[in-house]
């Protein structure tokens, strides 16, 4: 039995999808194989809902936190989730800037984050499977988990933005060895606050090159976020995506990722496909996730958008057929939304339109 400790969460305010309420969310409290405390946000399957579809984990990428799954001023992806009949367990992993800092890589949250978080949700719905929606490196990481071998109860994935092939435009292929080169060795982080306040002379250096290049709004946390992952004037949406409230509300949703990160991101595309970092045994974690047969019974659905300047979509659709190749079958799948990007899949202004209802009809198959 997992230790938990549970409070109401009164900060994760949700508009309720038309017909429903938005039932009372909640933080539930557990610690990682290392002791590092993670929590949930919780959203319970909306009470009007006409079917029970069972628990859900959410995954937030690098130097975010749960909270992006719940922009300020539109429909979002948990309240229309909890809406179709699902338990929402929103996860902050150890990347998450509502934690204690810590180093990181993805072996570690591969290995020491999400065996326990899944094991919390399905002592705690008292399930036996459950589904998930992963995003760009908790997407990574996630899969190099399941990979390994360590999350079989999760029966259907999907994944936005980076698969087991994190392939990049080219201009940011040509970008990100430069950096780690000429900054890397400099800071142990790189953040996009460095916007606002940049403590030191390298983050100084740092946002004197983004002001430099980037003058396509005038909110420095997005330019900066811009110059760190990937290449593009924006890169991690399309600014006609976004309201402006929300497009502000993002200055405070983005923090720090340890240098380390970018290291095994960069050796991963020189190399083309997920690799670990050889942190722990190969029993543990193998060095590689895309070479061979990874023998889950899961079914995977890629999804991208078509302008994604942070990961091509190439990266999604060759994961996809990498998985089909080994499955005997088509079913896992490749789907693109045109006139999206990285991230704005599920912070667009109009996303509960165009994208939430093909991930509500995945998951729910
Ligand atoms: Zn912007």
């Amino acid at each position: 039995m997992i230790e938990t400790r549970t409070a109401t969460a009164p900060e994760i305010r949700l508009r309720a999808a038309p017909g429903y309420t938005v039932p009372e969310p909640e933080t539930v409290w557990f610690k990682a194989l290392d002791g590092h405390w993670l929590n949930f946000k919780h959203l319970p399957p909306a009470p009007e809902r006409a079917v029970d579809r069972g628990p859900v984990i959410l995954v937030h990428g690098a130097g975010v936190r749960a909270n992006l799954l719940c922009p300020p001023t539109t429909l979002t992806l948990p309240a229309m989730l909890s809406a179709a009949g699902f338990d929402v367990w929103m996860l902050n992993w150890r990347s998450s800037i509502d934690l204690r800092p810590i180093e990181w890589n993805l072996d570690d949250a591969a290995v020491l984050d999400y065996p326990v978080a899944v094991e919390v949700i399905l002592q705690q719905t008292k399930r036996d499977t459950l589904k998930a929606f992963i995003h760009c490196q908790g997407s990574c990481s996630f899969l190099m988990s399941m990979v390994a071998g360590k999350l079989p109860q999760v029966s259907t994935v999907v994944a936005n933005s980076s698969g087991l092939h994190p392939l990049v435009p080219w201009p940011a292929r040509i970008k990100l060895p430069i950096a780690m080169f000429a900054l890397a060795p400099f800071v142990d982080w790189f953040d996009p606050q460095y916007g606002l306040y940049a403590p030191r002379f390298w983050p100084k250096v740092m946002d004197w090159i983004v002001r430099s290049f980037h003058h396509e709004c005038s909110n420095a946390v997005c330019k900066h976020a811009s110059f760190v992952y990937g290449f593009g004037f924006p890169t991690m949406w399309n600014h006609d995506n976004l309201d402006d409230e929300t497009h502000e509300w993002l200055k405070g949703e983005f923090g720090a990722v340890p240098v380390k990160v970018f290291r095994q991101i960069a050796r991963c595309v020189a190399k083309g496909r997920l690799v670990s970092m050889g942190d722990y045994p190969e029993e543990v974690l193998p060095r590689e996730f895309a070479e061979r047969n990874p023998e889950l019974d899961t079914t995977f659905h890629l999804i991208t958008g078509a302008d994604n300047r942070t990961f091509r979509p190439a990266a999604m659709k060759k994961t996809a057929w990498f998985l089909n190749s080994f499955s005997g079958s088509d079913r896992h799948s490749f789907h693109e939304f045109p006139g999206y990007g990285h991230m704005d899949i599920f912070v667009g202004k109009n996303a509960h339109n165009d994208v939430y209802p093909y991930i509500i009809a995945k998951l729910s198959e």
